[in-house]
């Protein structure tokens, strides 16, 4: 990894003949299983930087700007803590409602205003394909930080780094996603993304409703991995290595009745965990709201919090990649 010049801390300059340079970050889709396990390599890298030193130069002078319509803890403080620790700095508008967004202004006309103070621009909007029209007005890379019920593409690079992190491995795994299959984005881009992997099976927790949305079990079966169904978390959990949990999306649901009907479907408490591998590793992409009981927390195999710590690391890796300073 080219870090530094040889005398000092001063970063070399962009490497504009890297292929993750100034590329957008929009759909796992554009993926190839060598990217994803680059953006790991980089990212594992990233993790020793910030446990041995805090952070370092890489993306001094760089600007980042990150916008958000939609509520978020995780993504977009990770961003920003991923920009600092690497030296950058932050344009955050996460109230929308104080920018121009209010006087309705366009996606594109604000990726264009953004393109011209940033180098790195991080997009979240309720609309699917949001991020690609950022991205094809923006001028500079474009990262999608959810668009919608669409996808979220570097959430499931972080997922998957957490699963190589706790695993040691992404192939041969049976991995069980549970709660709002069909509104939750992080499944939509997460199991795509799994599918790259050999002999990976996925099978799907969800209420009727909220199943898995065809397109994705299209793509995700055109790569040859078995998917599905049960009823029941606690029917497949002996043969489960992931369980990965979801809250049911209340954002998107049309009527407060139509949400009250699958709200608390699913808990995941230590008695559904009897039975499980003693390696299982437990996700959630948080928030959680009721999904997984509070007492699971003491459970080694509870990863959800190791899960968004890692979520920083693959952050600064994406960061570092698509500014081409690594
Ligand atoms: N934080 C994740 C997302 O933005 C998961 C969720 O909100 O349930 O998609």
């Amino acid at each position: 990894m080219r870090m530094t010049s040889g005398s000092g801390h001063l970063p070399m300059g962009d490497d504009k003949a890297s292929p993750w340079y100034g590329r957008h970050i929009l759909s796992v889709s554009q993926f190839t299983r060598e990217d994803v396990d680059h953006v790991h390599d980089v990212a594992a890298d990233m993790q020793e930087i910030v446990q041995r030193t805090g952070g370092c130069d890489l993306l001094n002078g760089k600007i980042l700007a990150s916008i958000f319509y939609e509520p978020s803890t995780r993504t977009s403080c990770s961003f920003m803590a991923a920009m600092q620790r690497l030296g950058g700095q932050v344009i955050p508008i996460n109230e929308v409602r104080s920018s121009s967004v209010a006087k309705g202004e366009s996606i594109a006309d604000t990726a264009i205003t953004l393109g011209c103070y940033a180098d790195v621009m991080v997009i979240r909007n309720p609309t699917v394909g949001s991020a690609a029209i950022a991205a094809a007005n923006a001028g500079i890379p474009v990262l999608n930080a959810g668009d919608g019920v669409g996808e979220h593409p570097t959430q499931a690079l972080l997922d998957t780094f957490t699963i190589r992190q706790e695993l040691g491995h992404l192939d041969g795994l049976a991995v069980t996603l549970v709660g709002d299959l069909k509104n939750g984005r992080t499944v939509h881009s997460l199991a795509r993304l799994l599918a790259l992997y050999d002999d990976v099976r996925l099978t799907y927790v969800a209420p009727d409703s909220l199943q898995m949305p065809q397109d994705v079990v299209d793509q995700v079966a055109a790569a040859g991995v078995p998917q599905e169904r049960c009823a029941q978390p606690d029917q497949v959990i002996a043969d489960t290595d992931v369980l990965y949990v979801t809250r049911i999306q209340q954002e998107r649901f049309s009527t407060p009745e139509e949400y009250e009907q699958v709200k608390g479907v699913y808990i995941i408490t230590p008695e559904t965990l009897r039975g499980a591998k003693d390696d299982l590793v437990v996700m959630h992409p948080l928030p959680r709201v009721n999904e997984i009981a509070e007492e699971v927390d003491a459970d080694p195999r509870a990863a959800y919090f190791r899960q968004m710590e890692y979520g920083m690391y693959v952050r600064m890796a994406l960061l570092a990649l698509v500014l081409g300073r690594v």
